[in-house]
């Protein structure tokens, strides 16, 4: 079997110091630094931090207050989306509506086609509280938007799906949306997995991918879980070198777009967004990203590519949460995470 490690590498750095902690005795903290040649990403582990036991926590007032506060003014919510949002036009005319799902442009958008869809007329939902026939019907509501669009303007040919959940996680707005995008370009990270998944091709004959799922799923300390079958199937990962916290890595067995989905795919995707998240319920988070990295529309990737998403947890939302990207992420393009991947497939697994 091809090796599709592309160079992962990991080394262990320890850190030495008096700690007060411990009557300033000698104490030391394990840095684990992983690199993953084939995406490019560098991140170092704290891994102290990962083993610290974080408590699930009831709502917190702050939030609670936020809902109650942000509730009356809200352009998302149904007694002010017909007045307060705006309507496409060109591609498509007024706004795009899938069971309670609603689709209409951002506002302010950094995208030529930047939509925002909204997942039903709840101005809050706790993680919980995501169904996955909600996840479903905005993930309907996003492709019909992602097909008008490329169908009026051949050129925009890569979609995004992006949820930024509460504001940690850079959510202006409390009332679930997500943010969807088609671009002409890929952006700079899927231009990399697109180069080295076609160079991954040429050397070996082989989707990196899938190689990855099957060496994973034989590993067996990352892999996650699956859900639908064949083709149709959504796999779990926790990512060798994450991005941020809890990352789990969804990766469509049988698509390379976010325009191909089938409707069992759409559903298998929704329903493993929905136990992520159970589990980041019970992890004590509360906030989170989601992103695709879709191959271009009709660009004939699927031998070499395929559909996959990124989530990470991000900070709990509370009054004075501290952000959990700081000078490294920023400057540097090097993540400090403090979850190990092999621990988060390890939590994960019971919900898959
Ligand atoms: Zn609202």
């Amino acid at each position: 079997m091809v090796n599709p490690n592309f160079g992962r590498e990991k080394h262990v750095e320890v850190a030495r110091f008096l700690s007060p902690l411990r009557g300033f005795a000698a104490d030391e903290h394990e840095i684990e630094c992983r690199r993953d040649a084939f995406t490019g990403v560098e991140c170092r582990i704290n891994v102290a931090r990962s083993k610290r036991v974080k408590q699930a926590e009831d709502t917190e007032e702050e939030l609670v207050e936020l809902v109650k506060r942000t509730r009356d003014e809200c352009f998302f919510c149904p007694e002010r989306l017909e007045t307060a949002t705006p309507k496409f036009t060109g591609f498509y005319e007024g706004r795009i509506v899938v069971g309670r799902s609603c689709a209409f442009p951002n506002l302010f958008p950094f995208g030529k086609y930047h939509a925002v869809v909204t997942f039903s007329e709840d101005h809050f939902l706790d993680l919980h509280e995501f169904a996955a026939e909600l996840i479903a019907d905005n993930l309907r509501a996003s492709i019909v938007f992602i097909d008008a669009v490329h169908k009026y303007d051949e050129g925009a040919k890569y979609p995004i799906w992006n949820w930024n959940h509460l504001p940690p996680a850079a959510a202006s707005i409390i009332h679930p949306h997500v943010q969807v995008l088609v671009e002409e370009r890929p952006t700079p990270f899927l231009r990399r997995l697109l180069e080295n998944s076609r160079k991954y091709f040429e050397e070996t004959g082989r989707n990196y991918w899938r190689t990855l799922v099957e060496e994973e799923r034989a590993a067996g300390e990352r892999f996650i879980g699956e859900v639908g079958s064949g083709g149709d199937a959504v796999v779990a990962l926790a990512s060798f070198a994450p991005l941020g916290n809890n990352e789990v890595m969804l990766i469509f067995r049988g698509a390379s777009s976010l325009a191909d989905l089938n409707e069992r795919q759409i559903e298998n995707f929704a329903e493993c967004l929905v136990r992520v998240l159970r589990c980041y319920k019970e992890s004590g988070v509360n906030s989170f990203n989601v992103t695709t990295f879709s191959g271009s529309i009709n660009g004939g990737e699927d031998a070499y590519y395929s559909l996959h998403a990124r989530i990470i947890s991000r900070p709990r939302f509370r009054a004075f949460y501290t952000s959990d990207t700081g000078f490294m992420e920023r400057f540097h393009y090097e993540w400090v995470i403090e979850t190990m991947p092999e621990d988060v497939a390890r939590r994960m697994r019971k919900f898959f």
